[in-house]
């Protein structure tokens, strides 16, 4: 850099002390040359107890590697080097003067690392720039949060919050993939409550639904984290059971069966009890599409409806002439 007189060699010192991002010169050693008026205030510490004094004595949760190898690289590489909120929320820890504005008490910051050569061209120290930028951080987590609410709402059922069916069958069809691939045993399960239309009919459909949220919380008590559940139509569930043999299938669905089977629901004043009928379609060589699977399934669930409901019927236990 070339000054034309000592006046101007001022004029940038007070620029460098009244700028609104924070400015460290180190030298090799890591010792501070530099610590703007922005530093000074966000971090509580004087230019007297910081200029000549190491960084690491200052703020010793930065001795580590990262922050080493980020100033190294420059030194050596006299390249500048960046590093943004996203990928470590700040290297100057500072809480924020005046939290209530935000949800977070700390700073964001995006940070540059700069060279600063000699009149040799010797990177003789290296200068960091930080940059408040909490304002679009919390604006941007705010918005990743909306985006991921809006994401969940477009997966799921509203009456019940299981998945809906456009979601479920594209969990059920990257199921139906990782187990042709992995050839661990996978179940799909399909079934129906009985006589819903005389539920509607007889108690009204504030009832209907009523039954169908319980329904939605039996399934969510008998279940396991990693089954599936979706409502799949109207009063209509389908559940994949993934890593579960056909004896383990089977337990499942006579687990649901009877704890639905044994549940009250109370509704409007009202008391009903019902019944579900079940189908279970286990994966195997013969199912060549994730439909397949699924119409399988919904085979043996309505075999449980033509042999009196209440029960629960296994694809393949299905002559071709009965089915
Ligand atoms: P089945 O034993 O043969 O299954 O007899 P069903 O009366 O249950 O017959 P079906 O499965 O065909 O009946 C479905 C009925 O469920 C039709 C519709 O009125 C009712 N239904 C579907 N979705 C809802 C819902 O969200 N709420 C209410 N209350 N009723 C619904
Ligand atoms: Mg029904
Ligand atoms: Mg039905």
């Amino acid at each position: 850099m070339v000054t034309s007189d000592f006046q101007d060699l001022h004029w940038l010192l007070d620029i460098i002390q009244s700028t609104d991002v924070g400015i460290v010169v180190l030298d090799k050693g890591f010792d501070i040359e530099i610590f703007n008026r922005f530093m000074q205030v966000h971090s509580g510490i004087s230019p007297e107890d910081a200029i000549g004094a190491n960084v690491f004595d200052l703020f010793p949760y930065l001795e580590d590697e990262w922050f080493k190898r980020r100033v190294n690289t420059v030194f050596e590489l006299g390249i500048p080097v960046y590093t943004t909120w996203e990928q470590r929320d700040n290297v100057f820890d500072f809480d924020l003067k005046l939290p209530i504005h935000y949800e977070t008490r700390t700073m964001f910051q995006n940070t540059t690392f700069v060279p600063l050569h000699s009149a040799t061209d010797q990177v003789e120290k290296v200068g960091i720039i930080v940059y408040d930028v909490t304002d679009s951080a919390v604006n941007r987590s705010k918005l990743e949060l909306a985006k991921d609410e809006l994401l969940r709402l477009s997966r799921t059922d509203k009456l019940t919050a299981l998945w809906n069916r456009g979601y479920w069958e594209e969990r059920m069809n990257e199921e139906f993939s990782r187990s042709k691939r992995s050839n661990h045993p996978t179940c799909l399960v399909m079934f129906d409550i009985d006589h819903f239309k005389n539920i509607n009919d007889t108690y009204g459909h504030q009832v209907g639904d009523d039954a169908i949220r319980a329904v939605s919380r039996l399934m969510l008590e008998n279940s396991r984290e990693v089954d599936i559940l979706g409502r799949y139509g109207g009063e209509e569930f389908a559940i994949v059971l993934p890593d579960t043999a056909l004896d383990g299938a089977m337990i499942y669905c006579e687990r649901l069966r009877e704890a639905i089977a044994n549940n009250i629901v109370e509704s409007q004043g009202q008391t009903v009890q019902f019944t579900i009928s079940l189908g279970i379609a286990v994966l195997d060589e013969q199912t060549r599409y994730p439909t397949d699977w699924l119409v399988n399934s919904d085979r043996a669930l309505y075999r449980s409806k033509e042999h009196g409901r209440n029960q629960t019927n296994v694809f393949g236990d299905i002559t071709p002439e009965q089915a």
